[in-house]
């Protein structure tokens, strides 16, 4: 059984460590990069990514996460996606660059706080519920870059490699089929 680390600093960390319970997986609170010893994978929950680049700083988490995310699968959802990304922009801010997006914050406007979609992850299955809450838009996503699903004609779930990145907030649908993905991921690289 995989052990799941998820950031928590800021954000919705509770419900991600619930979801991944939900679909079968331990998890533990990462505060600290001792944690990072210990885990198989790393879950960075939404938020707000602008205060949680700021605890990372202070915290001197950079460093050891962007370490981490060269040898181990790491998901970022909302907030996390920001942080994953290459470059942000609206406004640009610095992240751990870990996967080859270009994402805007905040793009869906001021007034959309949040929305919930119908999401088509593969043809087999019927589709899930999404919900997105002052989500980026991923804008460019580099050749290396794999889209699994979308909304509203841009990506919405993208993986690079061992990573997932999410622009919605898989923990508070009631499907765990994208936990269930990531945690494929996360056998496939401990097999590796
Ligand atoms: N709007 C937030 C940000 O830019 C992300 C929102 C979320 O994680 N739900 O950081």
């Amino acid at each position: 059984m995989p052990l799941i680390g998820v950031l928590a600093l800021q954000g919705d960390f509770e419900a991600h460590e619930k979801a991944f319970q939900e679909a079968g997986a331990q998890t533990i609170q990462v505060r600290a990069a001792a944690d990072l010893a210990r885990i198989d994978a790393l879950v960075i929950p939404g938020g707000e990514s602008t205060t949680m680049l700021k605890l990372l700083e202070i915290e001197s988490l950079m460093a050891p996460l962007r370490e981490f995310g060269l040898r181990k699968p790491v998901f970022g959802t909302c907030a996390g996606a920001i942080l994953l990304a290459k470059d942000v922009v609206n406004p640009p801010q610095d992240s751990l660059g870990l996967v080859d997006i270009t994402v805007e914050r905040n793009a869906y406007g001021r007034q959309v706080h949040s929305q919930v979609a119908n999401l088509q992850l593969d043809h087999e299955q019927p589709p899930i519920e999404a919900v997105f809450i002052r989500a980026p838009i991923i804008r460019r996503a580099g050749p290396d870059v794999v889209v699994r699903a979308r909304w509203k004609d841009s990506p919405v779930l993208v993986q690079q490699g061992r990573h997932l990145v999410a622009t919605f907030h898989p923990e508070l649908g009631a499907s765990r089929r994208v936990q269930s993905l990531f945690l494929d991921m996360v056998r496939s690289c401990n097999n590796q």
